[in-house]
């Protein structure tokens, strides 16, 4: 099927917006027809008498991809050397198992949890001395008392490091990276046989620390956090913790790229491994949905659309924007994780907000959770030989445009679909956003996965009343700053009731961050 441009129409005396979506099929008949239909300008024109001249709400063609400068420069200052470098150190530590903090000499062993945990706080420091102290390197310690997989009280540390956003008024909305540090082997309470988890998770670790690495060199009107986390493999224990601060503390969290076994496994004879691709997994339904809110999603159909979803999507938006970097694409999957299985995204989701998960394409469970040996001729063991660098460095330039991205763009603007009356019309109203000079409408049929670059277009007013009806489409806005940076897209919820589908963020708190 080939998909059309809106065709557009503009009352002359209204600063109401009239659009017809031909390229869907469902208002006309002939798809090489254009112009707007014709009943749907008198009724428009009826309903809507008198008023200014539309100009101020009139639609600009949806632009091309506005590529940054800065992002392209991110995207090749990544290194997969120094992913390989820093994955090898990580493993060098012999065990990160987070148990190990509890072996006899731990503290000032070079082995073990403590020693992997002290590097990367340093290394996180030696970036922020290299651009004059912009980071600014933190700890989140804490004492797990004993549980499933936790014999005894243990000391869990969070590491990481904040890149102020420069921009007062933005800098509270916040966007973070994380992968776990903590490794273990085949047996959960062993602390002293290697457990090198070159793969999960020092992949993620790295890709944590090498947007830290890269994006400290440049600045961002909002807040990115580059976090590392343990207690990964008893429970997510670190990622609960952080993000259960996080909500405490009323962060304006918009958005969570959870970085776990990015490392293209690279096994001898397996030829089923896609160096291209990498899997982004998201919730549907929001775990963190109150009753109220999974109603509306129910009824509306928004099963499809949660933050997280939204940020899925721009993280394949980012993607094609930047020409895959080459050949490197994103591959969404609508699951929260891979069959039955968890991350530390879903700690962040728990909380309520828009987190997803990267993994690689095709896993190699010889080469996870194992202690490394041979037997039957298959090796077993996470180490570094199994790891490709350079994917794990596709994987960090991915992410670091995407945080670039969401970093330089405005806020999601809060939109709703005014519902009192029952009409085939759509009207659509949302806030004004600091910082946007335009707002996009996008719209996609119910059984699309994505919306496509063709079915958006541009507007300058905060309104719009669309000729097609609201109950054979979905809906979404988004806001453009003034270089053409794009936000999340906010799915525009129903005026009556709560909007729960696609809130970037959790119910706004004060900011004490
Ligand atoms: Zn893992």
């Amino acid at each position: 099927m080939v998909l059309r441009r809106l065709n557009c129409f503009v009352l002359a005396f209204s600063l109401t917006v009239v659009l017809t979506l031909p390229a869907l099929g469902f208002s006309q008949t002939s798809a090489g027809k254009s112009g707007p239909a014709p009943a749907a300008a008198k009724k428009a024109a009826a309903k809507k008498p008198g008023g200014a001249a539309g100009a101020k709400g009139a639609p600009k063609a949806a632009p091309g991809k506005a590529k940054d400068e800065a992002i392209i420069h991110i995207i090749h200052e990544v290194s997969p050397e120094q992913v390989q470098a820093t994955i090898e150190k990580l493993v060098s530590f012999g065990t990160r198992s987070t148990l190990s903090v509890n072996n006899p000499g731990a503290a000032t062993s070079d082995k073990g949890i403590v020693a992997a945990r002290n590097w990367i706080k340093a290394e996180f420091e030696r970036y922020s001395a290299a651009c004059g102290g912009c980071l600014e390197v933190k700890t989140d310690t804490f004492v797990l008392q004993p549980k499933s997989r936790i014999p005894q009280p243990t000391a869990l540390q969070n590491v990481y490091a904040i890149l102020r956003g420069t921009d007062p008024a933005q800098s509270k909305r916040i966007f973070l990276v994380t992968g776990h540090y903590d490794s273990r082997n085949s047996d959960n309470d062993n602390t002293t046989d290697p457990a090198p988890g070159a793969n999960d998770d020092g992949s993620g670790t790295a890709v944590s620390l090498e947007c830290a690495r890269v994006l400290s060199k440049h600045r961002f009107p909002a807040t990115i956090i580059f976090l590392t986390v343990s207690g990964e493999e008893q429970g997510l224990d670190g990622s609960t913790h952080f993000a259960k601060m996080a909500k405490a503390e009323g962060w304006q969290l918009e958005g969570v790229l959870n970085n776990d076994i990015v490392g293209g496994n690279r096994t001898p004879g397996d030829t089923l491994q896609n160096r291209s691709w990498v899997r982004v997994f998201s919730e549907g339904i929001p775990v963190a949905a109150t009753e109220a809110e999974q109603r509306v999603i129910r009824a509306v159909g928004g099963e499809n659309d949660s933050a997280s979803r939204q940020i899925a999507r721009y993280v394949a938006d980012v993607n094609r924007t930047y020409d895959s970097f080459g050949k490197f694409t994103p591959k969404l999957i609508f699951r929260r994780d891979r069959y039955l299985r968890g991350g530390d995204h879903t700690a962040f989701n728990e909380q309520g907000f828009a987190a997803v998960r990267f993994t690689e394409y095709r896993e190699d469970f010889n080469h996870q959770h194992q202690t490394p040996r041979v037997k039957n001729g298959v090796e077993y063991g996470d180490w570094p030989k199994f790891v490709d660098f350079e994917y794990v460095a596709n994987v960090a330039r991915l992410n670091a445009a995407t945080l670039a991205s969401l970093a330089s763009a405005p806020s999601a603007p809060k939109a709703k679909l005014l519902t009192k009356e029952l009409e085939n019309d759509s009207k659509i109203e949302w806030d004004a956003v600091p910082g946007a000079v335009a707002y996009d409408i996008l719209w996609r049929k119910t059984t699309d996965p994505d919306f496509l670059e063709e079915n958006v277009t541009r507007f300058t007013d905060t309104k719009v009343d669309l000729q097609e009806s609201k109950d054979n489409v979905i809906f979404g806005v988004r806001a453009v700053g003034a270089k053409g940076q794009r936000s999340l897209v906010m799915i525009p919820g129903p005026e009556r009731g709560p909007v729960p589908a696609a809130s970037p963020t959790p119910t706004p708190q004060a900011d004490k961050k």
